[in-house]
């Protein structure tokens, strides 16, 4: 069982309205110019956007790139805090940022990607925002390594972070894909599960790395439930000096967000509750079932090893494994089951079958 973290809700945290769903967070991808920051705010607070990002120090991969305009787009974001009221955050990978933020009255910041993946650094983070209430954000970190996240979590937790939240932003792949960063959905939702309730943003922009992805993208964070979206807007995205290609100007945004069905966490009807217990009954004796079924296939399983050792034969008979493997995809195909499931389940139980027969050898050998 994972530590606890302990933590503040965010709907104590100052920077966002309860209403509308979800918590937004956008802004440009980084502070170019006071003006592009100004025009991008102003135009973002036009339609309700309470919380402003824009990154300051940029990761690049080459030297050369744009590298951020550094501590003097600070005083930007205090100009767009104090002339339209919206909150501001920012991206920090270092003790030195952390200081300039707090001395600059920054609202929020998150922790990128790189900076993520890396311990040493999470704690000089942990240890620079110790003793100040200031909420932070994670991002994953590139390499889809859930314990290296939640350790990340942790540093920060333990230095008495409780205003404390995630946001997924997908993961890096050798091969490339559709998406620039893989979602890994199922890695979001194990999180999810293990605690349910830190505050969870998904960010459209780098995981998608396209404007086109950006409102599956973010319908799918809806769907699952999540809190929040962190999204790049810039007043100018073609001429933008950092991810021109997945910025949306402000007004694009607007009809993002508001082409999104938000579902509710859970339904508060009498009917639906009805509903939902006698499906999730239904549920729970097939999956006594399926117990009882896998038992049964187990102890048979048992008994063609005890047959194999008497026969002196290999518990490993691949021709066999492989066709079975073959008729369970065509079997499954006909249900309807997608083929990913069908071959999952089917080697877990291979698996737990080959391990079974092992033990029986290696008992009769002692
Ligand atoms: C960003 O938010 O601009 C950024 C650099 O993101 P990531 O850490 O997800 O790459
Ligand atoms: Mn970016």
């Amino acid at each position: 069982m994972a530590k606890q973290l302990e933590l503040i809700p965010i709907s104590e945290w100052g920077l966002f309205t309860e209403d509308p769903k979800p918590y937004v967070i956008a802004g440009p991808c980084s502070a170019e110019t006071e003006e592009q920051v100004m025009e991008t705010a102003k135009g973002l607070r036009a339609f309700g956007i309470n919380v402003f990002r824009a990154g300051i120090w940029k990761p690049r991969t080459h030297p050369g790139n744009f590298e951020g305009i550094g501590t003097e787009g600070l005083k930007w974001l205090q100009k767009v805090k104090k002339e339209t009221g919206l909150k501001v955050c920012t991206e920090v990978a270092s003790a030195k940022h952390i200081f300039d933020c707090l001395k600059y009255g920054i609202d929020m910041v998150w922790v990128g990607a790189r900076t993520s993946a890396n311990p040493f650094l999470m704690q000089e983070i942990a240890d620079a925002l110790s003793g100040t209430d200031i909420p932070v954000l994670v991002k994953n970190p590139v390499n889809p390594d859930l314990d290296l996240w939640i350790g990340a979590l942790e540093r920060l937790n333990n230095a008495g972070i409780k205003k404390l939240g995630v946001i997924h932003r997908g993961f890096s792949t050798a091969e490339k894909k559709e998406y620039r960063n893989d979602p890994g959905w199922q890695i979001a939702i194990e999180l999810r599960t293990r605690y349910p309730e830190l505050p969870f943003f998904a960010d459209p922009s780098h995981m998608g790395g396209s404007r086109k992805f950006l409102q599956e993208i973010s319908q799918k964070s809806m769907d699952l439930g999540l809190e929040g979206l962190m999204v790049e807007s810039h007043c100018n995205p073609d001429c933008a000096l950092s991810d021109s290609k997945q910025q949306l100007v402000p007004a694009d945004l607007q009809v993002l967000l508001e082409s999104l069905r938000i579902r509710e966490k859970s339904g508060d009807s009498e009917d639906y509750k009805k509903q939902i217990d006698h499906l999730r009954a239904q549920i729970d004796i097939i999956d006594e079932n399926l117990l009882y079924m896998l038992n049964s296939r187990m102890q048979i399983s048992r008994k063609i090893g005890q047959f194999k050792k008497e026969n002196n034969v290999a518990i490993l008979q691949a021709t066999r494994w492989d066709s079975l493997l073959a008729k369970a995809v065509e079997s499954g195909a006909k249900y309807g089951l997608p083929e990913k499931l069908v071959v999952s389940v089917m080697n877990a139980i291979h698996d737990a079958s080959v391990e079974a027969q092992n033990e029986i050898l290696s008992k009769e050998d002692n």
